[in-house]
């Protein structure tokens, strides 16, 4: 039963040699318990955030045990009356082949429904954040401008669609051309901007956006952000989601000081982790399936295969090597 372990605290980038790869005896159930099969695992950038020994939201990894993530398995024996063999579950599980669990916090899955995979993306907390983001804080309106960075990745490509849905125009930044094209023909953003291989983000933020920017998705802080702000309209709402452009950064920078920005302009700002909302999770699930059963709503996934190779794709996101959600299929 291969295990992957925290091996040391990553010090700016991850690397594989902050892994360490075990193994062990496959473990059989107790009285109540049941034997999962890892069959697909999330690997996200907020994962970076628990390989701090710092106080968050979510408590740190520990050095020398599992790490976890959101995880689908399948169930190969079970001694708990809420689970059969051969159903499939969704939850926070370890970085294990064969794991077992009393079944708390697992949710089951139906693969007829959807391919399983989704589960971990836009009809999972993927989906549920970029959702949840933009209904609780960017409050989009019909005609109104909505700026989103990591807008080719996994939560970016659904806010940009969702903005489409609700009438906005939709402007994505992502790191490469090819990302730039896929947003606008498979996403329907109107315009893009390749932050890569653009010198000044405040002026190309400004002609992709004439009318300004009522509403930035921010996913990816630092810059990117600061440049967002400079382009923001009077009322405009700032949804604080992410900042990966930070989580490797040894000391937190000082970027330019945006209050008076936010004072001139009477800007809402405000972070939120998904798990604020969680009750509003089952009717976020239930329009986004909706919008992809209309085919409203598409996604993209970039699935990885082996165990073995949950690491290496989770720094892949710091090359932004994924399109969509990216995904290990063990
Ligand atoms: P993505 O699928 O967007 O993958 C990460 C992407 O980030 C990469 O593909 C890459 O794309 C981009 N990226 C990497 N490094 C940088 C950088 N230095 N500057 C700008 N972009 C960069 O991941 P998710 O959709 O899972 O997550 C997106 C964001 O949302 C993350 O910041 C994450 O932490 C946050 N999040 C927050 C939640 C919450 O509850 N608040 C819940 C879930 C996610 P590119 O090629 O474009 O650079």
């Amino acid at each position: 039963n291969k295990v992957i372990l925290l091996k040391n605290r990553p010090k700016g980038r991850p690397s594989l040699e902050d892994f360490e790869f075990t193994e062990e005896e496959k473990p059989k159930p107790n009285e109540g318990e049941i034997l999962l099969k890892t069959k697909y695992v999330s690997v996200d950038p907020y994962l970076r955030g628990r390989m701090r020994d710092e106080k968050s939201y979510i408590a740190p990894f520990e050095v020398g045990k599992p790490l976890e993530s959101g995880i689908i398995a399948e169930v190969l024996e079970s001694n708990n009356k809420n689970f059969h063999k051969g159903d499939f579950v969704n939850g926070m599980l370890q970085w294990k082949e064969f794991q077992t669990s009393n079944g708390n916090g697992l949710n089951k899955v139906d693969g007829e429904k959807a391919p399983l995979k989704v589960y971990l993306g836009v009809l999972g907390l993927t989906g549920i954040t970029a959702y949840l983001g933009l209904e609780k804080i960017g409050k989009p309106k019909k005609g109104e401008t909505l700026l989103v960075s990591g807008a080719a990745g996994a939560v970016g490509s659904v806010v940009g669609q969702i903005g489409k849905i609700k009438g906005c125009r939709v402007v994505g930044i992502a790191g490469s051309d090819e990302k730039i094209d896929r947003i606008q023909e498979k996403f329907g953003f109107d315009a893009g901007i390749n932050y890569r291989t653009t010198d000044n983000m405040k002026k190309a933020i400004a002609a992709a956006c004439p009318d300004g920017v009522d509403v930035y998705f921010d996913n990816v802080g630092g810059e990117i952000l600061d440049a967002a702000l400079a382009n923001m309209n009077k009322y405009g709402r700032v949804v604080n989601c992410g900042a990966i452009s930070l989580y490797n950064k040894k000391e937190t920078p000082t970027g330019p000081r945006v209050e008076t920005t936010l004072i001139k302009k009477s800007i809402l700002m405000q972070g939120f982790t998904v798990r604020d909302f969680v009750k509003d999770f089952g009717p976020a699930q239930n329009q986004l399936a909706k919008w992809m059963e209309q085919d409203k709503l598409s996604y993209l996934e970039t699935v990885v295969e082996g165990f073995e190779n949950i690491p290496q794709a989770f720094i892949d996101l710091f090359d932004g090597k994924n399109k969509g959600k990216m995904i290990v299929m063990a």
